[in-house]
């Protein structure tokens, strides 16, 4: 199986070099090619994807918002310009006929990473034998198919940052505990914006025997958050918030749920992505922001609203590596094997696992 992080420029070697075309002629022909291909291929667009990419992108949104225009579309071949699990996503909901694309295989999520099958499974066997009490499972979306799977199997739902706090209230009422995965930020801030006191949630570490936990903490906890996080997000800090604050009392902070709890708490609103693009674009001329998201999409929103001050949260680049990883030279390379008739990184899950998946898929849009 090929390791989503593997630098090796052998296999990942782009199909284009730099000798080939220059960033400006790559540019040139994706936009001739794309005009050629227009009734065969969408292409998508994650809002954290660089500029040089959305500038091609037809439809832009997060993830699932992306997969579920794409389904809607009867183009035959899907260019998903994000992450690995937004393409399986794209893949289950679109519909046979469809091929959804990954322009560079390595471009991964490292939160999703930080959660495999068979650690969740261990985990579960060990949840399940430590209590009577019946555990839900929840993912964010933010993960591999196969963890969905598990989840639809389970009894379980997917969520969003947009729907945590409805799939998560969902949850608690069809069972006694929650099992949330694999962001611990997401679960943590959600839970306790609903009242759970942190003294009721407990943190699984697959890396250490049992989750570091006992079979009493498992049976005691309302909530076990998986170890997971967003190497983003959790870059983000109260210092910083605290700093802006001081400078100037007028900025409005606001923070993905993907940040630590202490970030998030000291900040004055924390929402998804769509929730901040929404916030923003309302807010009246002259307002000003400090935002704690990927940099791609600060930046975008700055130039959208110069009417408004919007800056990032911290001074450090909070860039996401691995959504930068879709270069528009990859997004050429994938143009032009369509174009051969010979389409490259195709991403396609197992029928077994899509069917599970959408169960837990089916439930979370199901919850009202
Ligand atoms: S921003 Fe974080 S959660 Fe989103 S794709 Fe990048 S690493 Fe994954």
């Amino acid at each position: 199986m090929l390791d989503l992080f593997d630098d090796n420029d052998d296999i990942h070697k782009p199909t284009i070099s730099e000798d080939e075309l220059s960033d400006e002629q790559v540019l040139i022909e994706l936009k001739k090619i794309k005009e050629e291909l227009k009734d065969q291929v969408v292409v998508l667009g994650h809002h954290y994807q660089q500029d040089d990419v959305i500038n091609f992108a037809d439809i832009t949104g997060d993830s699932l918002q992306l997969a579920r225009e794409a389904a809607k579309l009867d183009k035959p071949y899907v260019i998903f310009c994000g992450v690995h699990f937004m393409a399986e996503t794209a893949d289950m909901l679109t519909s046979p006929s469809q091929k959804v694309i990954l322009p560079d295989l390595r471009a991964g999520c490292s939160m999703a990473d930080m959660a495999k099958r068979s650690e969740i499974d261990r985990a579960w066997s060990f949840m399940t034998k430590s209590t009577n009490a019946k555990i839900v499972p929840v993912t964010y979306i933010n993960c591999a198919a196969t963890l969905k799977a598990f989840v639809g199997d389970n009894g379980g739902a997917i969520c969003t940052s947009s729907n945590a706090e409805k799939i998560i209230k969902w949850a608690l009422g069809e069972g006694e505990k929650l099992l949330f995965f694999p962001d611990q930020h997401l679960g943590r801030n959600t839970c306790f914006k609903m009242g759970i006191p942190l003294e009721d949630m407990v943190i699984y570490n697959p890396h250490m025997l049992n989750g570091g936990l006992t079979a009493e903490q498992i049976d005691k906890a309302k909530v076990i958050l998986w170890y997971g996080f967003c190497s983003v997000h959790q870059g983000f800090t109260p210092e910083q918030v605290k700093a802006i604050k001081e400078k100037d009392p007028s900025v409005t902070v606001i923070v993905h749920p993907e940040c630590n709890f202490e970030t998030t708490q000291a900040a004055d609103d924390n929402g998804s992505t769509s929730y901040i693009i929404e916030k923003i674009e309302k807010a009246p001329a002259g307002s000003k922001f400090a935002v704690g998201t990927e940099i791609n999409l600060v930046n975008r929103l700055a130039h959208k609203h110069s009417d408004k001050t919007i800056v990032s949260l911290s001074p450090y680049q909070c860039l996401c590596t691995t959504m930068y990883r879709v270069r528009p030279r990859w997004l050429l390379a994938s143009f032009r094997a369509i174009k051969e008739n010979k389409p490259i990184n195709i991403i396609s899950v197992p029928e077994d696992i899509a069917r599970s998946s959408l169960k837990a898929l089916d439930r979370m849009l199901a919850i009202k």
